[in-house]
């Protein structure tokens, strides 16, 4: 059953936000993705973020419609299950909160980002298909870090191989 929601009670300390934006900010670029820089723009979301974390129980999108039940909001809990692929076609995910290093360099600008995600009917058609369904009819490559054997389906290899670190030309096409 669904919380009754009450946000007038929901708050967010300041200095719990800015925690958070530090702590964040150390692990992802440890990981090898990165935040957009504007900070206030970042702490904007990254509040809505923790508002639905105390609202639902788990940090969903802050630019997307949640529907209160976990299992249906699965793909959507930040990162999102579209980050990735976001990232590889437009250098930013879909809210602006990750942005590739190309546009961190300035080497290529932020457009507009359509919405990835499938519309509910779909959803609930790939909820039904099998694994194996979903694999052979899945066009997206496999990637594996030479270094220490990280997999990873996507249009691209990362930017740096998150487990070991190493740069994306030490990444080739697993079979
Ligand atoms: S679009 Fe960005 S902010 Fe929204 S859930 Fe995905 S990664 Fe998080």
């Amino acid at each position: 059953m669904n919380n009754i929601l009450n946000d007038s009670i929901i708050l967010v300390e300041d200095n719990e936000l800015n925690n958070h934006h530090l702590e964040l900010k150390k692990q992802i670029e440890s990981s090898g993705y990165h935040l957009n820089p504007d900070a206030e723009f970042t702490k904007s979301l990254l509040k809505s973020i923790i508002l639905n974390e105390k609202r639902y129980g788990y940090g969903v999108c802050p630019c997307r419609l949640a529907v209160n039940n976990k299992k249906d909001d699965l793909d959507i809990i930040c990162p999102c299950d579209y980050r990735d692929p976001d990232l590889d076609e437009y250098g930013a995910c879909y809210c602006g909160l990750y942005i590739s290093g190309e546009i961190l360099k300035g080497k290529s600008k932020l457009k507009s980002i359509p919405e990835r995600r499938p519309s509910p009917e779909q959803r609930e058609i790939l909820k039904n298909k099998s694994i194996s369904e979903i694999l052979s009819s899945s066009t997206t490559p496999m990637w594996r870090c030479k270094v220490c054997g990280y997999l990873c389906a996507r249009e691209q290899p990362p930017e740096i191989c998150p487990i070991c670190k190493v740069e994306r030309e030490r990444f080739e096409i697993f079979k």
